[in-house]
């Protein structure tokens, strides 16, 4: 599992760029928070080959998934807390929900410092979750 900025980072297929090749299907964590993003440590090899080959050859693009197989994904995503499969809403929610669990702990603790935190990632999860729902109303009839 991996943290950042306190939250809980999302395994999610992505594109990435390397200098002008565009790679898509890469495995990668990202931060809800403040979109730290960052490629699967279990792949970064992999990654850093075929995107080395991919400059190397001038690819404008070149898919990830065709390197590794489906086995490998999944277990790639075992150790993550959540899977992005195009449900992102209710991923935010359930760490909106945590975050909220940790700020009546920090209200009893009276650890304000803590509580400030979580109120920051809070809002920020709260936009995300705000900007998401219009995006995907907009793309639906
Ligand atoms: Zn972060």
């Amino acid at each position: 599992m991996s943290f950042c900025c306190g939250a809980s980072m999302i395994g999610a297929l992505g594109s990435l760029r390397h200098y002008k090749t565009q790679i898509h299907n890469v495995p990668i964590l990202y931060c809800p928070v403040c979109n730290r993003i960052d490629v699967h440590h279990d792949i970064e090899e992999e990654y850093e080959i075929l995107s080395e080959y991919a400059h190397a050859d001038m690819a404008p693009e070149v898919d990830f998934k065709e390197y590794v197989n489906g086995d490998m994904l999944d277990k790639i995503f075992e150790n993550c807390i959540s899977i992005d499969n195009g449900n992102i809403s209710m991923v935010l929610r359930g760490q909106i929900d945590n975050a909220l669990d940790l700020m009546s702990i920090a209200k009893q603790l009276d650890d304000k410092e803590w509580a400030e935190d979580l109120k920051l990632r809070l809002n920020k999860l709260s936009q995300r979750l705000n900007r998401w729902e219009s995006q995907s109303k907009k793309s639906t009839p």
